[in-house]
């Protein structure tokens, strides 16, 4: 049979912590998902240097070793993955329809665990020297930086956390914030703090990334005075929050003004049988634990729909 003829019980969109675990604890309750996990399965998680906060690993544990072990529970169980992202979604037919650049599929429930983004600044030199000095992901790319110097801007946990990663290779590690105050959490501040390879320019905003082959230095403004000054690097690297991926979701759900996905409390979406799990719905926490948690509700919900609703 043509793979546009088969109608999957379940199509989980995403393959990063709630993707994945959905994609367990439906194959757990004999549904055989087909989870379209874009590229790598792993999502954020992926770009994670050290993952501290999952339980189960008092050590810690790498994103990328995590991610792997997501997947390969998810297919122990019987996920079947696609590394395609889906391109398209129509929600208005039953079965649901979702396209990728290759195939259509169709699916009687569909779970929406696509995560976010990470946002980019927007300014001179951000796109052109995109993969040649400026990168959203010190985890890929913080080898390239041994003993050179690097810029992170933001201030939140995912700042920090990457560049403590980078301290491993870098001289020196400056991060620039536009306050004077780190939003990241406290045990990770004081690593920062306690790390003489790192170093802060406060209160700032970076204008613009220079470089001619590559990445030669960065513009930053403080933002109280609009004193300028360029800090000279090898790198920049980019933290400045996340963006739902729900592009391809407008008119199809409904989301809420920032374009996440609105859900209740059982991760049902205002499509009957379409449910959402992870960063794609939830902006407050964006913790994989909680990714995870969400995801497994959306499975069990998933199944409640399809023994409510069978064939
Ligand atoms: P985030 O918490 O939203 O932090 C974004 C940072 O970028 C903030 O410091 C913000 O400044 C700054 N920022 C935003 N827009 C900016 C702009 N236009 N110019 C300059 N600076 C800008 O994002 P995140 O750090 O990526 O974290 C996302 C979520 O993942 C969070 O919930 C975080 O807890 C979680 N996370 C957790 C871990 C962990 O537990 N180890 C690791 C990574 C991420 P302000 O502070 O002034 O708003």
């Amino acid at each position: 049979m043509e793979q546009s003829d088969v109608v999957h019980d379940l199509i989980i969109i995403g393959g990063g912590a709630a993707g994945l675990t959905a994609a367990v604890y439906a194959g757990r309750a004999a549904i055989v998902p087909l989870v379209l996990s874009g590229g790598m399965p792993g999502g954020q998680i992926s770009s994670t240097a050290l993952v501290e906060n999952f339980p189960g690993f008092p050590e810690g544990v790498n994103g990328i070793d995590l991610a792997m072990s997501f997947q390969q529970q998810a297919e122990h169980f019987g996920a079947e993955i696609v590394m395609e992202p889906a391109t398209e979604v129509d929600f208005s037919v039953q079965p649901f329809l979702v396209k990728t650049h290759s195939e259509t599929y169709h699916g009687r429930t569909v779970i929406v665990a696509t995560g976010a983004f990470p946002r980019r600044l927007g300014i001179p030199g951000e796109h052109e020297f995109f993969g040649r000095g400026v990168s959203t992901c010190a985890t890929c790319d913080g080898f390239l930086y041994k003993r050179k110097t690097t810029v992170v801007i933001g201030g939140g946990d995912s700042a920090i956390d990457e560049g403590l990663f980078l301290c491993k290779f870098a001289k020196e590690v400056i991060v620039v914030h536009r306050r004077d105050q780190l939003r990241a959490h406290k045990q990770l501040q004081e690593r920062a703090f306690a790390n003489p390879k790192m170093r802060f320019v406060w209160d700032s905003v970076a204008e613009e990334i220079l470089g001619n082959e590559t990445v030669h230095g960065v513009r930053v403004r403080k933002v109280k005075t609009d004193e300028r000054q360029v800090l000279d690097t090898d790198g920049v690297f980019i933290y400045v929050g996340l963006i739902p991926a729900t592009k391809i979701f407008r008119e199809q759900v409904e989301l809420d003004d920032a374009g996440y996905v609105i859900t209740d409390d059982h991760k049902r979406t205002s499509v009957p049988g379409v449910f959402a799990a992870g960063d794609v719905e939830n902006p407050d926490f964006r913790q994989c634990v909680v990714a995870a948690g969400s995801g497994a509700t959306a499975a069990i919900q998933a199944e409640r729909y399809l023994s409510k609703h069978p064939i």
